[in-house]
């Protein structure tokens, strides 16, 4: 999967020559249905562009998303508008989404009568039923949005989502706005309508913790690529990207200044097209030369726990 963005490359001062900047590259991975599939990685890594061109809010420059045998880049607005009820997302600010002026109950139908449920009283029904579910009320049918606190827009989000019956959705830093105390409620939530429902979740945080809890598998990804894939216990016991050994070790403890607690120096580089070699290069401590010359391959290790680093390789 690729995606590229123009970027204006300044050179001495001025705004020149025009150059695609690689937001995506060289990227594949799968999700299982009825998984968490957990994409790690700092901001600015392309976790967001991966799902949004999962759910169709952009397309990929070069590549495939096959959903259910289709190859969702290459569907038409109205060949993708069936699908676009079953591919959902969630994002970090929902409240900024919503008209402040319409209440909550209106909101939702509002998304039902988009596709297609024309009773009322059915509408009305199954809105009721999305908000217990992601554990409001009936209550909160006649509220606005701004009544809620944050936890609860959040969870309004997810009825958002929720409401018209989809398999998978996208939840991109969904509680990454929320105290740390509520944070663990909406995940439980979130977790109890994946099983019930047997949704499959791609959960989008650059929170290492919050990954772990919530996801069964976990892709590491760092500069538009997947750099390390394994189940969470799996990946967590046994880290081998040097890029996932340096996140991990900057998992935030509240009482290390920033400057302490991360193992990971320099910044995270522009991927361009003239971009060769393994996108960790600049900032590894165990960088060979030919680290900087070719691409790594991405080779499972062991059993579903891949890797892209010149150290593993011929293991
Ligand atoms: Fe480091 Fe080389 Fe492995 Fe990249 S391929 S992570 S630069 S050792
Ligand atoms: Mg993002």
């Amino acid at each position: 999967l690729q995606k590229t963005f123009p970027l204006r490359k300044q050179t001495a001062g001025l705004f020149s020559k025009k150059e695609q900047l690689l937001a995506v590259d060289n990227l594949s991975f799968h999700i299982k249905e009825g998984e968490t599939y957990g994409l790690v990685g700092e901001s600015g890594c392309g976790k967001s562009t991966t799902g949004r061109m999962i759910v169709g809010l952009e397309k990929p420059s070069n590549g495939s998303i096959i959903y259910q045998g289709k190859d969702l880049g290459t569907l038409n607005d109205k060949e993708f508008f069936p699908l676009r009820k079953e591919l959902q997302m969630v994002f970090q600010n929902t409240l900024s989404a919503l008209n402040p002026r319409q209440r909550i109950g209106s909101i939702l139908e509002d998304i039902l009568k988009v596709h297609g449920v024309t009773n009322a009283t059915e509408r009305r029904e199954q809105v009721i039923d999305v908000l217990e579910k992601v554990g409001l009320s009936e209550y909160h049918y006649f509220r606005f949005p701004h009544e809620l606190s944050g936890g609860q827009v959040q969870r309004l989000g997810i009825a958002s989502a929720l409401v018209i019956k989809p398999r998978l959705i996208v939840c991109d830093e969904p509680v990454s706005a929320l105290d740390v105390s509520i944070q663990a409620k909406v995940l439980n939530t979130l977790m109890e309508l994946q099983q019930d429902l047997h949704l499959s979740l791609l959960f989008i945080s650059h929170d290492i913790g919050v990954i772990r809890y919530i996801s069964d598998r976990i892709g590491v990804m760092y500069l538009g690529t997947l750099v390390e894939e394994a189940d969470t216990d799996e990946l967590f016991s046994n880290p081998l990207h040097p890029y996932t050994k340096g996140l991990f070790a900057s998992v935030p403890d509240p009482y290390m200044r920033k400057e302490e607690m991360s193992d990971l120096k320099g910044e995270q580089p522009v991927r361009t097209k003239e971009f060769k070699g393994c996108a960790f290069c600049n900032r590894c401590p165990y960088a060979m030369d030919k680290c900087a010359e070719e691409t790594p391959e991405f080779l499972e290790i062991s059993s579903g726990h891949r890797v892209a680093c010149y150290l593993y390789e011929g293991e």
